[in-house]
């Protein structure tokens, strides 16, 4: 965890360190309010909470007159902080609270790390000595179910497959009942996120969600958002939304942009606490969002 803050501080506080040194102007004009706009809009905050943030900046530093240092640290960390909101409940449910496996369903756009979230999630799992049957229902994508299975023979977890093109919901219906039958802790589904057609999309992951509840309830649906994609994460998100409950976010590749500003677009305009964040393509490189963690490497 300590390594991974280090890489999300390298990655990230350039936003903060542009934000602090523009606060410490002496004389806070018009022309540095827009440049702090504009520093916030680049790292991907998002037109809204810009506003908001800039709106709450410029109050409390006019009432705190002249500013050290510290003060604008704690300032900007403080709202930050009350922009992105602490009293989420951030945790990954992984337990079922029955005698049956928890159900973790995995979703996203191709291309925004799905399965790669899905094994560094199964990998954190069994080393926390839970047992984890993997369901490879992204068939789909051709190379996804073998690198599902690479990630559940690395990692010690069992992958249900279907066959290439077969129907994603019998391969999930099939991990469950396997995880059932195993007495497995969690199923961890990965699906296929083709976003061609919206009805498409929505038929499939809708069903897969219904044929998996035959067996019980779906306990987590995790949207992957890749990070590096900015606001576009946003409209994914939003279609995402009307298909499915969406339970948690997993912000991908954040180690790869200095725009972490996404988190705060993503927290407030979807209102769905994120989760997890992925901070490179090693098995290791998963960690629970933190907000104070985020917002200290922010600021530097
Ligand atoms: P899927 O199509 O959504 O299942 O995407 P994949 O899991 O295949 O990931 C797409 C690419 O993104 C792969 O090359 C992954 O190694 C890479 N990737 C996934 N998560 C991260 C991350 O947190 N950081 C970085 N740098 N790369 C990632």
């Amino acid at each position: 965890l300590v390594r991974l803050r280090a890489r999300l501080a390298r990655s990230q506080n350039t936003l903060g360190k542009g934000l602090l040194t523009l606060l410490s102007r002496e004389h806070l004009d018009e022309e540095t309010w827009e440049e702090i706009e504009d520093t916030l809009l680049t790292a991907d905050v998002g037109v809204a909470p810009t506003q908001e943030l800039v709106e709450r900046l410029r109050e409390r530093v006019r009432v705190l007159g002249t500013r050290t240092p510290d003060e604008l640290r704690t300032l900007l960390r403080d709202e930050l902080l009350a922009l992105i909101g602490t009293d989420f409940d951030r945790s990954v449910k992984t337990d079922s609270g029955l005698d049956t496996p928890a159900v973790v369903m995995v979703v996203g756009v191709n291309g925004t790390g799905k399965t790669t979230t899905t094994g560094k999630l199964a990998r954190v799992l069994v080393a926390d000595g839970r047992s984890v049957v993997l369901g490879a229902a992204d068939t789909f994508r051709a190379a996804a179910t073998d690198q599902l299975q690479t990630w559940g023979d690395r990692v010690g977890a069992r992958t249900i497959r279907g066959p290439e093109n077969g129907d994603p919901a019998s391969v999930a219906y099939d991990a469950v009942k396997e995880g059932i039958a195993e007495g497995a802790d969690v199923v961890l589904i990965d699906t296929a996120g083709r976003l061609h057609t919206k009805t498409g999309l929505m038929d499939e992951l809708g069903k897969v969600k219904r044929v998996v509840e035959k067996h019980g309830p779906v306990n987590e649906v995790l949207l992957v958002l890749d990070a590096t994609t900015g606001q576009n994460g946003l409209v994914q998100a939003r279609v995402f939304r009307e298909v499915v409950d969406i339970t948690g976010i997993v912000l991908t590749k954040l180690d790869g942009t200095a725009k972490g500003g996404i988190v705060v677009a993503v927290q407030r305009e979807l209102g769905v606490p994120v989760k997890l964040i992925g901070l490179g393509e090693g098995p290791d490189d998963l960690a629970p969002f933190e907000p104070e963690a985020f917002v200290d490497a922010l600021i530097g």
